[in-house]
């Protein structure tokens, strides 16, 4: 089974306590892996320490043929990892296969490319008889945390622009999802020199939090809650470390009169559902103008009640369940709080189905108002709120009025429209007549209580370097 974690090159089982791993579509427990102990998480770290110096001083060339190894031997064993990645996390299979997959791939040969075009600037002569130019270097060791919802696709965002600019890498994957980062190991040992690279597993009390506190860590990198971003820049200060934030998301999505509605109820069904809703973009707030609101609310819950939700090989499957049981627990009692205001009505779906594991119903909220729960805090699960707005100020208001700033989206048809949303909305990625959609070449990262710094794109990597002067006197 996969329990073994990569520390200095080597493939070894954990010396700590056992965390129990299980399967979200059964609720049965797959297997227990013991997490690293303090000292295994002081030698990665020492490990990566240690590796620093040759890594660092790598031509970008040579790093580039690694990753592109990788991303190679990703794609040779694309239906191993799907298999596994839907097993941990319950998505279904074709989606893991489909659009993780590849989209993990590309992410690696991107930077692998990126690395090679990264330059600091001209050298220029700003004071006579001397040359100044700046570089590019990387930052030391970076420790990298990664969420639950996409484990190996939130492991390549972290990696690939990290080992791409130079940095060599401690990885703690979420203790609830591990399976296919503990297998990726494997590939990354038979790729990377000792130390480049290392996962160490268990929990973000026991191994996460000794992992971001070590001095000889020099930049964390957390995709994960706000509560743990705290945690983790707090705790950063002491040695003053580079912090980089990918936080929560409540995406706002703002539908004016003239959308087209069809093209509407049939996106926010694809986007506000995917993954079962456990992702951080997920078109979840949505703010209906008056004039099409009744008509959006009902097309709607056509589109949501006819969502297909099952285990991750079953014929059709669209969703499937949340990661575990308290996840379950958590959307489901958001979903009663707001069920309990006499202005909401749950329109479709809004229980635990009577499956095993840890489903929940695709579910529709109208009439829900902007002082709610459901409206204000993330939810992370397969639930949508409609809110009904009026004027074009009142809708970017309500839009910006959240802590959150990761993602939203506009639907018009006025292209003026478009654009001074476009402007004025405070969200880290602002779509037009779609949403959700990413590409490896564009910057991924909110603003706000979303965090800062960005994944992907030539910014990710500039994100995991630092800028140095040099002159030289001539
Ligand atoms: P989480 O914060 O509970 O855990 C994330 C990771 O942090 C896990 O590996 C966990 O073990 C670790 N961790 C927890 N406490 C720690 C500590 N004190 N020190 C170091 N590490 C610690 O988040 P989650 O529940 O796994 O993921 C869901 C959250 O992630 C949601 O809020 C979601 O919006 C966010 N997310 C954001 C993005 C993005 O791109 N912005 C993408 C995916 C998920």
């Amino acid at each position: 089974m996969l329990n073994k974690m990569l520390i200095d090159g080597k493939l070894v089982s954990g010396e700590g306590a056992a965390v129990a791993v299980f399967n979200p579509s059964t609720g049965a427990k797959i297997c227990d892996i013991p997490e690293a102990s303090a000292a295994q998480v002081a030698a990665a770290v020492a490990a990566a320490d240690t590796a620093f110096d040759s890594w660092s001083q790598t031509t970008p060339a040579e790093r580039s043929g690694l990753l592109l190894k990788l991303a190679d031997k990703i794609e040779a064993m694309a239906e191993e990892f799907a298999e596994l990645e839907s097993l941990d996390v319950g998505k279904p299979y074709s989606a893991a296969l489909e659009d993780e997959i590849p989209a993990i791939a590309d992410v690696y040969r991107f930077f692998a490319g990126a690395c090679r075009c990264m330059s600091g600037s001209a050298a220029a002569e700003y004071l006579p008889g001397f040359t100044s130019m700046i570089r590019r270097d990387p930052v030391g060791v970076v420790a990298s945390i990664t969420p639950w919802n996409y484990p190996l696709m939130m492991a390549a965002w972290k990696l690939a622009p990290a080992l791409a600019a130079g940095n060599t890498v401690v990885l703690k994957p979420s203790e609830i999802t591990p399976l296919t980062t503990l297998k990726f190991a494997e590939l990354l040992a038979e790729i990377f020199p000792a130390g480049v690279v290392n996962i160490v597993f268990g929990t973000g009390a026991e191994v996460g939090a000794p992992l971001t506190a070590n001095p000889k860590v020099r930049m964390v990198s957390l995709t994960g809650s706000i509560p743990t971003g705290q945690k983790i820049v707090g705790c950063g200060a002491d040695t003053m470390k580079r912090t980089h934030m990918e936080l929560g998301g409540k995406a706002p999505v703002i539908v004016f009169d003239d959308a087209d509605l069809d093209e509407v109820a049939s996106g926010i069904r694809a986007f506000g559902y995917y993954n079962a809703g456990q992702d951080c973009t997920a078109a979840c707030r949505i703010y209906a103008q008056k004039g099409i609101y009744e008509e959006l609310v009902k097309k709607l819950t056509a589109e949501v009640s006819s969502i297909k939700i099952g285990t991750q090989k079953e014929e059709g499957v669209e969703m499937g369940p949340l990661v575990s049981r308290a996840q379950q627990e958590k959307v489901a009692a958001m979903v009663e709080r707001a069920r309990a205001l006499p202005h909401i009505t749950v329109t479709t779906g809004g229980k635990i189905p009577d499956m095993d594991g840890f489903f929940y119903e695709p579910t529709l909220i109208a009439g829900a108002k902007q002082d709610d729960e459901i409206v204000r805090k993330e939810v992370f699960g397969p639930v949508v709120s409609v809110t009904e707005f009026d004027t074009e100020e009142q809708g970017l208001a309500w839009a910006n009025d959240s802590d959150y700033g990761l993602a939203s989206s506009v639907w018009t048809a006025d292209t003026g429209r478009a654009a001074r949303f476009a402007a004025r909305l405070q969200y880290g990625c602002t779509w037009v007549n779609t949403h959700f959609m990413l590409t490896t070449e564009m910057p991924h990262g909110g603003m706000k209580m979303s965090g800062y710094g960005k994944d992907m794109s030539m910014y990710g990597l500039e994100d995991y370097t630092t800028i140095r002067h040099v002159m030289i006197k001539h």
